[in-house]
């Protein structure tokens, strides 16, 4: 039994050692277990905390193995701007900002479906349509037996940093735009050119530049990209500002549908078109600079710089191909004494007409200029013969000769032109022009109103015109100058009323030399200062001379030219030679022409009354001529009018010049004006004139003009 005992003591001893040893280990586990809980729950605690950290800074979603959101955090909720209800379910397309292109997203799922984690920087947009970036990671999740079951994506609101990067770039971008597009403003660029460079840079400097396309309006021209098209998906625009005025628009349009930067790429087309309208301003201010310097003011057709350098490239033109090119130097007939009488007003109207007309007559290739004053000139390019120039200058002719309804009158002009043709009468643009002037002075004293190819002998004529301002400026001192004294008659008496001092230049090769050859030379060399002065001071020494010896010497007319009135110390010199020659006023008739009257009415009605109040007696010397109105006389202290020789000689046949004749009469006598009658040739003319009640006259039928010592015998001694 003990023996059992024993036995079963023995066998169970190990059990019961092993027993007590289980249970030794079971309180170890259950110690351990308590330490793991303890460990796990400290665990979910601190995960809790970081769950809720987490969510605070990020956003967190849960996507199942489709794609479909079936959780996401408050912080997603708030920055996308949905709800919970509206995201789960959805895939993330709903927040695709349209920004990535596809394979941005194919390689995320390639990556994701491999069961590598996905990061990127992702670019969002919120339900209200704003662009937001989040730094994104998406992690797969494997359930246990390995298979991908949920996506867990982490999103980090990224946008501010991603701003502050854009921005700068964009920065960069544009203001590197604006430094190219300012460049191409300070290189010499037409406007389309300058045009294109604008909207190449603009559309490269946007945030989409694929898809920009742009078009610049301006003065009525449209630039636009290859790309453009007329309707814009979204547009920004601009508009372009000149001198004040707006002048066009500068159009920014995106193709698809992308927003702009804002503010940044309106203020970046602002800037543009704004410094295209400057730049524009400059333009047209350099053009008006170099329009002006090559152009008439007037009448706009090219002046003088730009004909050079027209003409020379007609020469080089002809040159090549063998052809002439004429000049046509065409000067205005006696568009001075409309200029004068009628205003320049008037007369700046008609050199703009005569400029049209001109125009009309040549071709486009063809220049018509201004050469100053009533000097036109035309260049006739490519021409074949003479024949083609006579042409053109026939119908030059023509036209101007029309009349011209100008202020309510139509007024009439002639004008004559010389030709000069290339290479035939020159060879550069200097000596064309020159003998084409020379040709023109011919046409005009062969009666104007016609037209004159250049010969070599106007050329002698011109020679001859120098020789003779050469002797003319030594006449004076020669002594070769001699007054002449032509009688004025008073009728019915037939007695000496008074007489005019003509000039006469007694030439040593040429002979006696009439007025008419040189007074007009005088006139445009300045002479006829020191020639007048002259005149004045022998016809007072000759009256003294008269009177000293005795005679009554009724009034001597001295003949002002026009530049001697107009000369500024007039009354003083006058002054000073009757005071060296002691004579007075009251012996001396001053004639002057109905043109020098007209050009500053208020100037000359002072200079004549000073004149009248000096105790001379005023005439107006060839009336009729000037063309003016007989009304303006009244403004004038006038004593005498002389009837222009013109109107007398045919003054019996003509009965147009017989009306005229009455008229003046009767006027005169309306303003208590005597008259003259000048170049009475006939005694028809003193019986017609009589019985029209003029009675004092001029002319070869009474007396042609006398030397000092023939009209002496005409004198009668005073008492
Ligand atoms: P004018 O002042 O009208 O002088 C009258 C001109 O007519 C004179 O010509 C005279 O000789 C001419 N004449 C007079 N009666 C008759 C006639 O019956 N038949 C014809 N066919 N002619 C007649 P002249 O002396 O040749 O002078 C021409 C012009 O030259 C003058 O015209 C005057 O404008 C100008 N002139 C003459 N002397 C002077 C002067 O000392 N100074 C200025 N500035 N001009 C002068
Ligand atoms: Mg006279
Ligand atoms: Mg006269």
């Amino acid at each position: 039994m003990v023996m059992a005992l024993l036995l079963l003591n023995w066998q169970l001893m190990p059990l019961v050692r092993k027993l007590v040893r289980s249970e030794q280990e079971i309180e170890k586990v259950n110690a351990n277990l308590h330490r793991s809980k303890e460990i796990i729950e400290r665990n979910l605690s601190e995960l809790t905390h970081y769950n809720e950290a987490v969510g605070k800074l990020a956003l967190v979603s849960v996507a199942d193995q489709k794609g479909l959101i079936i959780q996401a955090n408050s912080k997603f909720c708030e920055v996308s701007g949905y709800n919970e209800e509206e995201l789960i379910g959805q895939d993330h397309r709903i927040l695709n900002s349209g920004i990535h292109p596809k394979v941005f997203w194919t390689e995320m799922w390639r990556t994701v479906s491999l069961g590598d984690t996905w990061h990127a920087e992702v670019c969002n947009r919120t339900k209200g349509g704003e662009l937001y970036w989040v730094d994104t990671t998406i992690v797969p999740l494997r359930d246990s037996s390995g298979r991908i079951y949920r996506y867990l994506s982490v999103r980090v609101d990224i946008s501010a940093r991603k701003q502050k990067e854009l921005s700068l770039c964009q920065q960069l971008k544009e203001s590197n735009c604006l430094q190219l597009i300012r460049q191409a403003m300070d290189s010499e660029l037409s406007v389309s050119k300058l045009c294109q460079h604008i909207l190449a840079h603009l559309t490269a400097a946007v945030q989409y530049p694929e898809i920009a396309s742009a078009k610049i309006e301006l003065a009525g021209e449209q630039f636009v990209t290859d790309n453009y098209v007329e309707v814009f998906a979204q547009r920004l625009s601009a508009e372009i500002i000149v001198n004040g005025n707006n002048i066009g628009e500068l159009q920014l349009g995106y193709l698809e549908s992308k927003l702009f930067w804002l503010p940044e790429e309106q203020n970046l087309i602002d800037i543009i078109a704004n410094d295209l309208g400057r730049w524009y301003e400059r333009k047209l201010a350099d053009q008006r600079i170099s329009y002006l310097a090559t152009h008439d003011n007037l009448t706009g057709l090219p002046n003088w710089h730009l004909l050079q350098d027209r003409i020379a490239q007609a020469i080089a033109h002809a040159g090549r191909h063998r052809k002439r090119a004429a000049i046509l130097f065409i000067d205005l007939d006696r568009f001075k004494i409309i200029n004068d009488s009628l205003g320049h007003e008037m007369g700046d109207l008609l050199l703009k007409e005569t400029g049209i007309r001109l125009r009309s007559c040549v071709r486009a290739e063809d220049t018509v200029a201004r050469q100053g004053g009533d000097e036109f000139v035309v260049l006739l390019q490519g021409i074949s013969d003479h024949q083609s120039a006579g042409a053109v200058a026939k119908k030059i002719l023509e036209a101007i000769k029309q009349p011209y309804p100008i202020g309510g009158k139509k007024l009439h002009i002639g004008c004559s032109i010389g030709i000069a043709v290339f290479p035939d009468d020159g060879e550069n643009a200097d000596i064309l022009l020159k003998n084409s002037d020379i040709a023109m002075y011919h046409a005009k004293e062969i009666g104007r109103n016609n037209y004159q190819f250049f010969t070599a002998d106007m050329n002698q004529q011109i020679m001859e015109r120098h020789l003779l301002e050469t002797d003319l400026r030594r006449a004076a001192e020669r002594k070769e100058f001699q007054l002449y004294f032509q009688p004025v008659i008073d009728m019915p008496e037939q007695k000496l009323k008074s007489m005019e001092a003509l000039l006469r230049w007694k030439h040593p090769k040429l002979g006696s030399v009439p007025p008419s050859k040189f007074i007009l030379l005088a006139e445009e060399t300045g002479m006829i200062i020191s020639i007048g002065e002259w005149v004045l001071k022998e016809a007072c020494l000759q009256i003294k001379a008269w009177q000293e010896r005795g005679y009554q010497v009724p009034r001597v007319a001295i003949n002002l030219s026009a530049r001697q009135f107009r000369c500024k110390t007039l009354v003083a010199d006058i002054t000073r030679i009757l005071n060296e020659t002691g004579v007075s006023p009251s012996s001396l008739t001053l004639e002057i022409t109905e043109s020098m009257l007209i050009q500053n009415v208020d100037e000359a009605v002072e200079i004549l009354t000073q004149l009248r109040l000096m105790g001379f007696e005023l005439s107006i010397d060839d009336f009729g001529t000037g063309y003016s109105s007989l009304g303006y006389l009244k403004f004038y202290p006038i004593n005498i009018l002389k009837i222009d020789r013109s109107f007398i000689q045919n003054i019996v046949s003509e009965p147009n010049d017989a009306a005229i004749i009455a008229a003046i009469l009767a006027m005169a006598k309306t303003l208590k004006v005597a008259v003259i009658a000048e170049g009475v040739e006939t005694q028809e003319q003193v019986t017609f004139l009589t019985q029209q009640g003029c009675n004092r006259y001029q002319g070869f039928y009474f007396s042609e003009p006398l030397t000092a010592e023939e009209l002496e015998s005409k004198l009668c001694a005073s008492q």
